[in-house]
């Protein structure tokens, strides 16, 4: 099983250029192993992603892969699905890629719902340029576009994604990890567009300004944080302080448009 995954990896590129005990190197195993349950034909994948340090997963992929410009990953995806329909469209993007610089290319593409996978890493920070915040950051977060803590209010982005349309919307955390692969794996077999959050650890930018330790203690805060979301729907209000739902989040429809 090792053996057929590492497979997957383009290994001209190894050694990857991830922090020590970032978190990117969890969700593109969890891809990996999603990509390998649904034994696609390798010629029958393509991968496109943005820039950042998310989007540096596609070069370590060895398929057809495409880095592309900042906040565009979904629409050089668009045009790949378009040309070739036959395709499975994999988009990987940052949480600053994916929803400030490419946040209106997301919202229109959840509307278009084109049949295209994006799996958002969300390190909750601008990793690669420095830890400026995003529109992801938590409310009271310190990054250094924000010394003295956020004060904006950050999208949640599985109910931005859904009433912009997406039909499959869903998060887990790189501690979930086995749910992160199943959902990433039931995103890609929905034939429209599906968003999967996943929520990553970045200590070197976010977890150094806001004290939150080492990656083993990145790992504990989403494992005490995230709560399946029926649990989170049955807990009351008060205990839902501090607590992120995960999960699928709504029933997927059957995408009529796609076809
Ligand atoms: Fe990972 Fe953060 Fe380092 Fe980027 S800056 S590689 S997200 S730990
Ligand atoms: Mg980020």
């Amino acid at each position: 099983m090792e053996e057929a995954l590492e497979g997957y990896l383009r290994s001209g590129m190894l050694p990857h250029m991830w922090c020590a005990g970032c978190g990117n190197g969890i969700v593109l195993h969890c891809l990996i192993r999603a990509l390998h349950e649904l034994e696609l034909p390798r010629e029958k994948l393509a991968v496109v992603a943005g820039i950042g340090c998310a989007g540096r997963a596609a070069g370590y992929l060895n398929l057809d892969t495409l880095h592309a410009t900042h906040g565009r990953a979904l629409t050089f995806a668009t045009g790949v699905k378009l040309a070739n329909p036959d395709l499975t469209v994999v988009v990987l993007m940052g949480d600053g890629d994916a929803t400030a610089i490419g946040g209106n290319h997301l919202i229109h593409a959840a509307r278009r719902d084109l049949d295209l996978t994006a799996v958002v890493f969300n390190n909750s920070i601008y990793g690669m340029t420095g830890g400026q915040h995003s529109p992801l950051t938590p409310q009271g977060s310190i990054s250094t576009t924000a010394p003295e803590g956020s004060n904006q209010r950050p999208f949640d982005l599985p109910h931005l994604a859904r009433g912009a349309g997406a039909g499959f919307v869903a998060r887990a955390t790189t501690y979930h990890h086995r749910l992160l692969t199943r959902l990433i794996e039931n995103g890609i077999r929905h034939r429209g567009f599906a968003l999967v959050e996943a929520v990553t650890y970045c200590p070197t930018a976010f977890g150094r300004h806001n004290k939150m330790g080492s990656p083993v203690e990145g790992l504990r805060w989403q494992r005490d944080h995230f709560v399946d979301i029926e649990k989170y729907m049955g807990l009351p209000e008060k205990d839902r302080i501090g607590k992120e739902p995960m999960g699928l989040f709504y029933p997927a429809p059957e995408p009529e448009w796609p076809d």
